[in-house]
C-alpha cells in the first residue's frame, strides 16, 4: 500500500473497519482540518505507522487481517529499538470485563468504548495533542 509522504509526522491515523464509524472518523476529523488516515486492517495501521510516523493512532481491537491488540504489541515492540511512543487510543465494542486491561497491557495509552461519536474524538484529541489542536499537528 502506498500512503501519502506529506502526512508523515503530522497526520492521526484511524485503524477501523466498520464503515459506519469510518465515516464518523472522517467528518469529525475532516471539521477539525486535521490531516489524517483512515485505514481497515491492523497489518494497513503497522504499515502506516512505519510510513507516516503518525502523531496519534485510534485503533479499533477487532478487525481483519490483524486485530488491533496485535498492531498495538507489534509497534510497542519496534519502538523498544526507537526510544519513540506514539499515544495510541484503543476503541473497541467489547465491553467484557478485564478488556480495558487487556488492551493497556498490549500497549494502548487510552480506552475508548464504542459506540464512537464526535465529541468523544474530539475531547480524546485535545486530551492528547493539547487545546492547541492545530499547533500541535503542524
Ligand atoms: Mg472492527
Amino acid at each position: 500500500m502506498d500512503f501519502d509522504l506529506n502526512l508523515k509526522g503530522k497526520c492521526i491515523l484511524s485503524a477501523e473497519d466498520n464503515e459506519v464509524n469510518q465515516i464518523i472518523l472522517e467528518h469529525t476529523l475532516l471539521e477539525q482540518d486535521v490531516p489524517f488516515l483512515i485505514v481497515d486492517d491492523g497489518q494497513k495501521a503497522l504499515d502506516a505507522w512505519k510510513a507516516l510516523d503518525p502523531v496519534l493512532i485510534f485503533m479499533d481491537i477487532s478487525m481483519p487481517v490483524m486485530n488491533g491488540i496485535e498492531a498495538i504489541k507489534q509497534i510497542r515492540e519496534i519502538e523498544k529499538t526507537t526510544g519513540q511512543h506514539v499515544p495510541i487510543a484503543a476503541l473497541t465494542a467489547h465491553a467484557l470485563t478485564g478488556d480495558k486491561e487487556r488492551m493497556l497491557e498490549a500497549g494502548a495509552d487510552y480506552y475508548l468504548t464504542k459506540p464512537i461519536n464526535p465529541m468523544m474524538l474530539l475531547e480524546k484529541i485535545k486530551e492528547i495533542l493539547g487545546a492547541d489542536l492545530t499547533k500541535a499537528i503542524i
